[in-house]
């Protein structure tokens, strides 16, 4: 008889991932200016335990890197970023991939 072998994810997995992911970005940050190429392996790296783990990453780090290409990205050295009718307009300078983030609360749609 096979041994029965538990496929679950032991409790808690999700913050230790949350954790690891947050951890290789502030090293992406910290290596960008040294060694670019590193810099988005974390990236490459933190993406793939953020899909292994589906942990839903926060705001301030999900516009830290190109969700095409995968590469960090630093306003005005690896993506351009401007704003355009009320949307805040990212360019990634790598692989030419643009995001539009609306710029206007709630309260303003609504006048
Ligand atoms: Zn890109």
């Amino acid at each position: 008889m096979p041994r029965q072998v538990s496929r679950k994810p032991k409790e808690g997995y999700k913050d230790i991932a949350a954790e690891r992911i947050q951890r290789l970005l502030e090293l992406a940050d910290k290596i960008f200016e040294k060694n670019r190429d590193l810099a988005d392996r974390y990236v490459r790296l933190a993406w793939r335990i953020a899909t292994k783990y589906n942990v839903r990453l926060p705001l301030g780090l999900r516009r830290k890197f190109c969700r095409k290409c995968l590469s960090f990205s630093r306003p005005g050295v690896s993506c351009r970023v401007r704003i355009q009718s009320g949307c805040v307009v990212t360019t990634c300078l790598r692989c030419g991939h643009v995001v539009r983030l609306p710029c206007k609360t709630k309260k303003q749609h609504k006048r």
